[in-house]
């Protein structure tokens, strides 16, 4: 699995440079707080651990696909009720943490060391793609992962918005 960090960081990124780049006209639609509702649901689906400690079995749920899917249809349902429209912000920014974090775990783990099912519970194959195994160059390369992100995403900032001013 990726690093905790990893998790929190790319939704927040991802959400930010849409909000930034493709609805900058109506950038003040999506207060940061929903930026940090993205990252918090990015680790969310982790949870796992904690269930798997209390109930002693493996719950794929929350590393499917299903979840993300479920959580972006009751933005739009919200988004269509006028009387529920005040959710569809919340509902989209766990639908895209889950996401994320998904397709980040999905990425990492090869498929002898996944137990991610991405269709669970209706296709049961496990998934996984490998790309920075853990046994293949250790935790190195996350951790670089990290940073670079990081490094890149305040950049970002500065160039977009002169974050040094506020410093
Ligand atoms: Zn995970």
């Amino acid at each position: 699995m990726c690093f905790a960090v990893t998790h929190i960081l790319v939704p927040i990124i991802l959400v930010d440079l849409v909000r930034d780049h493709v609805f900058k006209k109506h950038r003040r639609m999506l207060p940061n707080k929903y930026i940090l509702l993205a990252g918090i649901a990015g680790i969310l689906p982790d949870i796992d651990i904690i269930i798997r400690g209390v109930i002693g079995t493996y719950s794929y749920i929350t590393h499917s696909l299903v979840l993300p899917i479920i959580f972006f249809i009751l933005s739009f349902i919200s988004y269509k009720k006028i009387e529920h429209r005040k959710y569809y912000k919340i509902f989209l920014m766990f639908s895209v943490g889950f996401f994320t974090h998904v397709i980040l775990d999905v990425l990492v783990h090869t498929p002898l060391e996944s137990s991610m099912m991405l269709f669970y519970p209706i296709g049961k194959s496990i998934t996984g793609f490998g790309i920075m195994s853990i046994d293949k160059y250790g935790f190195i390369p996350m951790a670089a992962l990290d940073g670079v992100l990081l490094l890149l995403w305040l950049i970002h900032e500065e160039v977009t918005h002169k974050i040094s001013d506020f410093l």
